[in-house]
């Protein structure tokens, strides 16, 4: 039946931001400006589909993205930060790679404690096995005290940067171990 083979496929349905009233809309962009946001556009490539934007605070990009809930595979939210590229995706928030200065742990003033992990174990699992050269914890700095999100290599030490006293944190994750 050559009729129907040439049906068209019904349109793939991409992911809108939908709003209910106008207020809606006008808090989404209040939360936009707040963040110091705005968008680049989406991109969407065989392997997924990126909807990019551009953050003028690493902090404030986390926090953002942190509330955006991604209920679909393949599906990433990406902000170019002066601090890193960090990204939200059906497993949550996610640093696309380490900064080139977090590999030089010995310039480290202090030492951060790692209090939670974030994603539970899928993060840490793409970094053990090579797929991401980090995974996301929560971190306490070793001068303020202060907590913060933020990527560590795998069982080995990192450097951080604590966002709130600007104190260079050494983070040791060589007891987070996959099996
Ligand atoms: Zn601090």
């Amino acid at each position: 039946m050559p009729f129907f083979r040439r049906r068209p496929k019904p349109p793939k349905v991409d992911k809108y931001m939908i709003f209910a009233t106008n207020e809606a809309l006008q808090e989404w962009e209040r939360g936009l400006a707040d963040a110091g946001l705005t968008q680049i556009g989406t991109n969407r490539q065989a392997e997924g589909t990126y909807e990019q934007w551009n953050g003028t605070d690493a902090e404030k990009a986390k926090a953002w993205l942190r509330e955006r809930k991604i209920d679909q595979e393949l599906f990433y939210v990406v902000v170019q930060t002066p601090d890193g590229v960090w990204g939200a995706d059906i497993e949550g928030l996610y640093l696309e790679k380490l900064r080139p200065w977090q590999f030089d742990p010995a310039s480290a003033e202090t030492t951060a404690e790692i209090l939670t992990l974030i994603n539970g174990v899928y993060g840490i699992e793409l970094a053990a096995t090579g797929r991401a050269d980090n995974f996301i914890v929560e971190v306490a700095c070793g001068r303020c005290e202060r907590t913060w999100l933020d990527g560590v290599r795998y069982r080995d030490l990192t450097l951080v940067r604590c966002p709130h006293c600007g104190a260079a944190n050494r983070v040791d994750s060589t007891n987070f171990i996959v099996t």
